[in-house]
């Protein structure tokens, strides 16, 4: 069956969405969105594909492993682990000067997607990956969120 004009557009990411065709935004641009408005509102949203179920960061038009338009969106538990991190000494720019030190880390999600983010609250000497950590939310204003991650000590006995 040849590809509809929709399909074509929905492709390139020009301007066609549930709501029709928007002049000068992408229709990707209606996910990120849908992503930041959701972070706003203190969840991870992400985009689930129906036929193979893989659970995709950052949104897409169409699932990059099976290349489905079948999607749904699901709200992440906050959960995770550390994947990998860096311990920053130096601020690059200023408005981190305060924070020094401060951990930079890949957070791994227990639904699989992977987000750049800081693990606060801690001591930065004492972080290791694979340790299991939690989102908490910084509210810089009303319009600004930003998910950040706290340790979650392991419960005892366990190795
Ligand atoms: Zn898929």
């Amino acid at each position: 069956m040849p590809m509809s004009l929709k399909d074509k557009y929905a492709i390139v990411g020009i301007g066609y969405t549930d709501q029709g065709r928007v002049p000068g935004r992408s229709a990707l641009s209606f996910y990120v969105e849908a992503c930041a408005n959701a972070i706003k509102e203190h969840q991870l949203r992400f985009q689930q594909c129906r036929d193979c179920q893989h659970i995709r960061c950052p949104p897409s038009i169409i699932c990059p492993l099976c290349y489905s338009h079948d999607t749904e969106w699901i709200v992440a538990s906050g959960k995770g682990k550390i994947y990998t991190f860096v311990v920053y000494h130096q601020a690059f720019h200023q408005a981190f000067e305060n924070d020094l030190p401060y951990v930079t880390a890949i957070v791994e999600l227990a639904e699989g997607p992977h987000l750049l983010s800081n693990i606060v609250g801690c001591n930065p000497e004492e972080i290791e990956c694979a340790m299991p950590v939690e989102v908490i939310w910084e509210d810089i204003s009303e319009e600004f969120t930003i998910p950040k991650f706290k340790i979650v000590a392991e419960p005892k006995g366990r190795s």
